[in-house]
This record gives structure tokens, sequence and C-alpha cells, in this order.
């Protein structure tokens, strides 16, 4: 999923990568611009790119209003706001399509190790979407 397209070219956000950025990923919805965090690997980023997509489609009804989103430790899991938890659920969906995922257990795959580079998102966010859509009995590791 050509998540960097869909940020910048359907949705006319600005995507810039901050090596040491204080946070995991950053919108600031006023300027459209996304800030992730240069430091991680880049399939945290794609997972982090993803989830500040969520935050400006699901969350940012009035953009020139809306105040900065800064999201730490973004990953599969999931914190207790409802808004960091949305956002997860919807950088997941939109990284990991559930038909492409049940594809692959139907045809024997759900070893979250071989499947997270098929769809260039780390181990633990694979994990985590196998486990939620019930194709894993276990999450190893949780939020
Ligand atoms: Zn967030």
């Amino acid at each position: 999923v050509p998540v960097a397209s869909i940020a910048e070219d359907l949705l006319a956000l600005r995507v810039r990568v901050a090596p040491g950025l204080p946070v995991s990923g950053m919108l600031v919805p006023a300027e459209r611009l996304v800030l992730v965090d240069g430091a991680e690997p880049s399939d945290r980023r794609r997972f982090t790119l993803a989830h500040e997509v969520a935050h400006w489609v699901l969350h940012c009804a009035s953009p020139a209003s809306a105040p900065p989103v800064l999201c730490r430790q973004v990953h599969a899991g999931g914190g207790r706001d409802v808004r960091e938890r949305e956002a997860n659920v919807f950088a997941a969906d939109l990284l990991m399509p559930e038909d492409a995922v049940r594809g692959a257990a139907a045809a024997g795959n759900t070893d979250p190790l071989a499947l997270a580079p098929v769809f260039a998102v780390s181990e633990a966010a694979m994990r985590w979407r196998l486990y939620n859509l019930g194709l894993m009995p276990a999450a190893r590791d949780g939020p």
C-alpha cells in the first residue's frame, strides 16, 4: 500500500522525515504537515505515517483551528486514548488490508515474521493484525 503517495498525492499533506523528532509522529493540521521520526526504522515510520493520515482523515474536521497532534510509540497495539486507538486501527486496515491478510492465511501463511515484509510493516504490527483478525491464537507482546 503506497501510504506516502496516499498522504501526499491524494490528501495533499506534506510529509517530512525529521531526525531527532521527540515523538514518533506529529500532525500539524493548519499546515497540512506530517513529521515522522527519522531515527525509527522504515517499517515503523510507515505505520506512523499511516497513523497520522488516520488522524487527518478521522479527527481533523476543521484543520485550520485544530491543534497539532503529537504521537508517541505508534504501533499496532494502542493506548488508552480513543483517538490514538482509532488511528492505529485505521493504520492497520490501511497497511494490512483484511482481504489480503485473509488471503495469505488461506494460502497457509500466518507467520508474522514472513508476512511483515510482504506488507512492509513491523513484525509486531503484523502479529497484532493477525491476532485481531482471529488468524493467530495469541499475541506475544501487548500494548
Ligand atoms: Zn496519534
